[in-house]
């Protein structure tokens, strides 16, 4: 039998919210404005995933999906530098690919069925899950379509998570918080109705399929505020972090 793992955010507050991290065999939701801190968190975490378990690592590989070419390896070394990590290694433990519409994003999940086979993988990251969704699928008339094959995507997404314990950390911007992006995409807010921290009405299918969803904002000043929606074992509560240099930290 596998062993669930947890998979430290950086931040010590954080992870104290999340019991200690996001759980590998699980489907994790990060939402949120523009510049909260969502990419930023995958960086971190694709660096943490592979240190030793005494420091919230996993001593895993790493998987990342980009759909919207926000991946920096700079930032990985910088991170890296932080936890004492060779910057180099850190990059090469990362298997990055960048997906350019939502069918390449489903190609290269299941195109990484192989490596994760190997067992060396603790962690999927895929930032942002929703965004070609939302471009290839445009409006009310596609929803359901669009739907469709975002279920689809997470099925998949949720039996690797499991059959290969990996964590998946999957980011989007909430429309919700973007009263332009609703209106530019009548779909979205249907999708998303009821986001706002409260149980989705049946229609947001990537709440439904996340286990743990965390919602990020501004705070004041540097601060910002994470705060956890929907978690089956935890409770509804907030964390403050910030961004450096190394990543997400207190
Ligand atoms: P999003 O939620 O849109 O993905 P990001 O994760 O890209 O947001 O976060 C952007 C924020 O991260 C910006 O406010 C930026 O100032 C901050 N940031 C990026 N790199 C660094 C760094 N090296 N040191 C401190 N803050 C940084
Ligand atoms: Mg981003």
């Amino acid at each position: 039998r596998k062993r669930c793992i947890r998979i430290s955010t950086g931040s010590k507050q954080l992870d104290a919210a999340l019991n200690g991290g996001f759980q590998t065999m699980s489907l994790n939701e990060v939402y949120g404005e523009f510049r909260c801190g969502k990419t930023q968190l995958a960086h971190t975490m694709a660096v943490i995933a592979q240190l030793p378990k005494e420091m919230g690592g996993a001593e895993g590989k790493v998987a990342y999906i980009d759909t919207e070419g926000t991946f920096r390896p700079e930032r990985i070394m910088e991170i890296a530098e932080r936890f004492g990590v060779d910057p180099d290694q850190a990059c090469e433990n990362i298997a990055y690919a960048r997906a350019q519409n939502t069918e390449m994003q489903a190609e290269l999940l299941d195109g990484l069925a192989a490596s994760f086979a190997t067992n060396e993988y603790r962690l999927l990251i895929i930032d942002s899950v929703m965004s070609l969704y939302r471009t290839d699928y445009v409006g009310r008339g596609e929803l359901s379509e669009r739907q469709q094959v975002l279920g689809q995507f997470l099925r998949r997404a949720t039996q690797m998570a499991e059959e290969f314990n990996l964590v998946v950390l999957m980011a989007h911007t909430s429309p919700n918080d973007s009263t332009n992006q609703v209106m530019s995409d009548p779909g979205a807010s249907a999708l998303f109705a009821g986001v706002d921290g409260r149980k989705p009405a049946g229609g947001h299918i990537l709440a439904h399929a996340s286990t743990t969803r965390l919602l990020l904002r501004k705070g004041r000043g540097e601060e910002r505020v994470a705060k956890i929606v929907d978690s089956p074992d935890c409770p509804e509560r907030e964390a403050t972090y910030i961004i450096t240099t190394g990543g997400i930290n207190d």
